[in-house]
């Protein structure tokens, strides 16, 4: 999975940081808030749902689905 924050969007608020589970090992935050470690990372999506601007895209990996296609 991966975390897309859109710096084009992000205050730097914060909240995301504040608001995460695991805020203080995942986030960092300055000027614009960064994702440096997602291994503490459970996929909850607060940050996501907190962010007032919604620059955060939490983003999960599917599992590769075997799609045979079926007859139509
Ligand atoms: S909550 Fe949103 S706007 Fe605030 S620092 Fe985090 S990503 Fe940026
Ligand atoms: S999805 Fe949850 S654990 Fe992961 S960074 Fe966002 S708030 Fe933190």
């Amino acid at each position: 999975m991966r975390i897309e924050v859109d710096l084009e969007k992000c205050t730097g608020c914060g909240i995301c940081k504040e608001e995460c589970p695991k805020g203080a090992k995942i986030w960092n935050v300055g000027k614009k808030a960064m994702v440096t470690n997602l291994r503490y990372c459970h996929v909850c999506t607060i940050c996501a749902s907190k962010c007032p601007e919604e620059a955060i895209r939490v983003i999960r990996d599917e599992p590769p689905e075997e799609n045979e296609e079926k007859d139509l």
